[in-house]
């Protein structure tokens, strides 16, 4: 077991992040709940969802983790802090990604304090060859850096098309490069994966298109590089991203995994 907070959390935080609205007074939790604080037993049914994986936030304050624990070690040293969405209504704690800190590396905080953050879907923390991959969305990057914030605004259709076509399309490549010659690659970061970026791609293209994930009736994930030998990567990526219409734990769409894609 590790004594991160990151762990503790992950048991009702899920893939995407969640919280919840008390409709009478207003007030959000970070943690899914039935009820309000403030208004007791009648907020009982009148709490509704919010959804913060399309949203941005805003980094309050931070600090270095300069000897992370047990699982979390090979992430080497990363900054950590406290996440601010809705104006400071809910607030989070979480991890910067993509971010490389060298030993013994000075951080300037009041460069990074302050500054707007986008939830991104990850890796939560390294594990061995045979155990399932943790997966978490309290991995932040900044948001005019490298993967700059785009909205989810959906789309509804206006017309309906004889013939099929594309409305859409989303690119992701990570973001750090290793260069051979006149080669230059994209690289992981120690938390990525072809399941990550499958979902990033998939973010990307939903909010390319304004598709409505629930209207989605098929994803198709080609690799060489499948984390999991018993699991696809497409199913994971019709879960995170809420893909085919959802009718109780069922979600109606087709999911495949082809290999020897490259
Ligand atoms: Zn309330």
């Amino acid at each position: 077991m590790s004594s991160e907070p990151i762990e503790r959390r992950v048991s009702y935080l899920g893939d995407r992040l969640k919280a919840t609205c008390c409709q009478i007074c207003g007030k959000e939790y970070f943690e899914v709940r039935d009820y309000c604080g403030n208004c007791g037993r009648k907020s009982f049914g009148k709490m509704s969802n919010i959804d913060l994986f399309y949203d941005k936030g805003k980094l309050e304050l931070c600090t270095l983790v300069n000897e992370p624990t047990n699982k979390f070690m090979k992430l080497g040293s990363y900054v950590y802090g406290i996440i601010s969405f809705h104006n400071g209504k809910i607030r989070v704690s979480g991890r910067l990604t993509d971010q490389i800190v060298s030993d013994g590396e000075t951080v300037d905080f009041s460069s990074l304090e302050g500054r707007e953050v986008i939830p991104r879907f990850r890796r939560r923390c390294s594990v061995g060859k045979s155990d399932v991959v943790p997966t978490i969305s309290l991995a932040f990057t900044l948001a005019d850096e490298y993967y700059p914030h785009q909205e989810y605004n959906v789309v509804q259709p206006s017309k309906e098309y004889e013939v099929p076509g594309i409305v859409g399309y989303g690119v992701y490549a990570s973001r750090f490069r290793i260069k051979e010659g006149n080669l230059e690659r994209a690289v992981p970061f120690v938390d990525e994966d072809a399941v990550t970026a499958a979902v990033e791609a998939g973010k990307l293209s939903l909010i390319h298109s304004g598709v409505d994930s629930s209207l989605v009736g098929k994803v198709y994930v080609g690799s060489e590089s499948n984390p999991y030998a018993v699991k696809p990567i497409a199913s994971k990526v019709a879960q995170v991203l809420k893909l085919g219409e959802e009718d109780g734990d069922v979600q109606g769409v087709d999911a495949v995994d082809t290999e020897f894609a490259c």
